[in-house]
């Protein structure tokens, strides 16, 4: 008799839904019979420009250490990271990925029966990963599509441990100000612990955003997460870092595995930081991309998300699933966001000028096709 280990599966864990990624493009090429060079992936808010050049080379020489183990302390990408940042390397914690960061601060500080909120239509790793430790993951209603800070200060009580703050939010694009944030800090007490997760951050236009590594010193119960993943092109190295108050770095680097970013990646992301070049190419290429989709799905007539990522959720209609896989069949990859309660969005990553129009095209003739 084969033995049910689901069942036997801790309490949070027996109830989670796997993480679903964007389609990977062989996996869509092998499913439909394309020839994978003619498909595009605007679906994981990947960096459209490709690798830095000198993230490249610097992760080509690392290759030759690679059967040395990393330096588990990343000393050479923090005292980079801290100078860029003005803090201290013992205020940082570097993570496999800024998911790593995540998980690890709701490791560090939620137990079984302790409260993590978030609000709706929030990045699908704060729940998973508050499930995971036996935690109660409690989503507050959103308003129009964002962050209601006012309701998610208000649903803070005695269990509430860790409270979540996706600035801008992925799936939706939507962001807080700087004065909001900040009245929404005082009002949370100063044992609560509050991640303002920052991967978009790069990509802001406009001083009215919070940089929530000013707003350090003023709260020490503050974690910003960042990442190498968007904006400085690094997704597949898993690359991605918390900087707080040294005494909760110093909490989050006992929970942390040992090695947890390997040689080439710690390598990849310090060079990359000398790269300035890059990092502008991808707000242009972001900011002028954001507006090509944007007046393409006013041409459609469809409804949008205005979005401060690199990414935007538009409303495709009650038939999203079918349009989702009309663009499959021309070769296009966006995400569904039906998982995340918005089942008639799709999020469309921003890629390169010819991609975007790509994607316009298909879109306009998969709407033409099913209304037709
Ligand atoms: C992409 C993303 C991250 C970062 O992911 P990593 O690749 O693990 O660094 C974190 N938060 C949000 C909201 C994201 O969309």
């Amino acid at each position: 008799m084969s033995i049910d280990f689901k069942s036997r599966a801790v309490a949070g864990v027996r109830g989670l839904q796997p993480y679903q990624p964007g389609k990977p493009i062989d996996e869509v090429a092998r499913e439909l019979g394309l020839d994978p060079s003619q498909i595009i992936k605007l679906a994981s808010n990947e960096n459209p420009l490709g690798p830095s050049s000198k993230a490249l080379e610097a992760a080509r020489k690392a290759l030759d250490e690679m059967c040395l183990y990393p330096d588990g302390n990343g000393f050479n990408l923090k005292q980079k990271l801290a100078a860029r940042l003005s803090v201290s390397p013992a205020q940082l914690t570097l993570g496999n990925g800024s998911n790593d960061v995540l998980d690890l601060v709701i490791r560090a500080f939620a137990d079984a029966g302790d409260e993590v909120i978030f609000s709706q239509y929030a990045f699908a790793v704060y729940p998973i990963s508050t499930m995971a430790v036996g935690a109660t993951g409690v989503s507050v209603p959103a308003k129009e599509w964002g962050h209601d800070l006012d309701a998610m200060a208000a649903a803070i009580n005695d269990r509430t441990r860790i409270v979540f703050v996706a600035n801008p939010n992925n799936p939706t694009g939507t962001a807080v100000g700087r004065d909001a944030i900040v009245q929404f800090l005082r009002k949370v007490p100063e044992h609560v612990v509050v991640v303002l997760d920052e991967a978009y951050c790069e990509y802001f236009e406009g001083d009215e955003f919070p940089d929530g590594i000013d707003l350090l010193p003023d709260f020490p119960n503050l974690v910003v997460a960042r990442t190498f993943s968007k904006a400085w092109g690094l997704a597949a190295l898993r690359v991605g870092y918390a900087v707080s108050s040294a005494a909760i770095a110093d909490v989050l680097n006992r929970v942390r595995q040992p090695f947890n970013v390997d040689t080439i990646a710690l390598a990849a992301a310090t060079a990359v930081l000398d790269d300035e070049d890059y990092l502008q190419r991808s707000r242009e290429v972001n900011r002028s991309g954001l507006r090509q989709l944007a007046a393409g799905f006013e041409a459609l007539g469809l409804e949008y998300i205005p979005s401060s990522g690199n990414f935007i959720a538009v409303d495709v209609g009650e038939r999203a699933d079918q349009v989702f896989q009309g663009l499959l069949q021309r070769g296009v990859i966006v995400r569904p966001i039906g998982g995340y309660g918005m089942p008639r969005h799709l999020r469309i990553s921003v890629g390169l000028e010819a991609e975007n129009a790509r994607c316009l095209d298909a879109l306009k003739e998969v709407l033409e096709s099913l209304n037709g």
